[in-house]
């Protein structure tokens, strides 16, 4: 079952709000206007009632629905969400109630497929944040999870096999301080943001880390990014690809059966937004052969 109330409502302290309204700016992010959107909150808030008599359509810049949930100005979130009226979704009411009750970030899958004790330590890299930081697509968290289940996988695991070697050392051992375990985990792995690109790399580093480790790659970055470029121009230059293929067997990259690390990789890297169909397997061959070269 999916597990998704923790990512975004994951303590009293906090929740997340990034995907309201769900027609902004993807790239708007809530720290940039803190002190603006603090106040917005607090007065959607106070004036649901007012705005509830004259309801309007929302724009993409804000809702009017989205306010702070309680009077210590903790947690934001929907007030026209059926668990706030008895079951009534008057989410209706601002014009986008089908995208709002849908809308899903691909954070929130990834999250929702991760073991209890995986999610667990996800959450704590954001243990001390308010809302503003926590709904920010900047934090350690939301910048992993961008990286698809595998990698988050391996990353959590090789960091706690390095903190406890062993079975006995796990469960007897003294218990880490939350936030110093969440800031050594933070500089051993923030090369995935701060130096790599979730949409380029999700698919070769994976590739890598499987056989070699993620501490390989970080280790290795520089030899790694030669060869990520390389295997782009190898990919753009290559006879089997779109070009050179009858343009009416081609079909959107993201509909080839290949994991969604690599369609990304062919899109954002390469600037293949369509594909040959069927190429999979050769595709999947030139890859292979150029990722064995680290
Ligand atoms: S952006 Fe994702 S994590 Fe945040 S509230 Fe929406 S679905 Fe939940
Ligand atoms: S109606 Fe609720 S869910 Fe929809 S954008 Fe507004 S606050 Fe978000």
């Amino acid at each position: 079952m999916l597990n998704l109330a923790s990512l975004c409502f994951p303590d009293p302290e906090k929740s997340c709000f990034y995907c309201c309204p769900p027609i902004r700016d993807p790239a708007a992010d809530p720290l940039d206007t803190i002190a603006e959107r603090k106040l917005l909150l607090r007065n959607n808030r106070r004036e649901l009632q007012k705005n509830l008599a004259a309801p309007h359509e929302i724009s993409g810049e804000s809702c009017w629905g989205l306010g702070f949930l309680d009077d210590r100005e903790k947690q934001a979130g929907c007030l026209l969400h059926p668990l706030r009226h008895q079951g009534r979704d008057l989410r209706h009411l601002t014009g986008y109630q089908f995208k709002c009750a849908n809308a899903l970030c691909r954070e929130a899958q990834v999250f929702a497929v991760l073991s209890t004790c995986e999610q667990n330590f996800c959450l704590n890299l954001c243990r001390n944040m308010d809302s503003f930081h926590y709904s920010s697509r900047r934090n350690p968290l939301m910048r992993l999870l961008a990286w698809e289940k595998e990698i988050v996988q391996t990353a959590i695991h090789e960091f706690l096999t390095e903190e406890y070697p062993d079975q006995t050392s796990r469960e007897n051992g003294p218990s880490p301080d939350p936030d110093s375990q969440s800031d050594r985990f933070t500089a051993e792995y923030d090369f995935l943001w701060q130096k790599l690109d979730f949409r380029l790399d999700a698919y070769p580093a994976l590739y890598i880390a499987e056989r070699k480790g993620l501490h390989f790659l970080r280790q290795h970055l520089d030899d790694y990014l030669d060869l990520r470029n390389g295997l782009i121009n190898d990919l753009k230059k290559n006879q089997a690809l779109p070009k050179h293929s009858d343009s009416s067997n081609l079909i959107p990259a993201h509909k080839l059966n290949i994991p969604l690390s690599l369609s990304r990789l062919l899109k954002f890297g390469a600037d293949l937004w369509e594909m040959p169909a069927g190429c999979e397997e050769k595709l999947l061959q030139q890859i292979a052969e150029r990722l064995k070269m680290i």
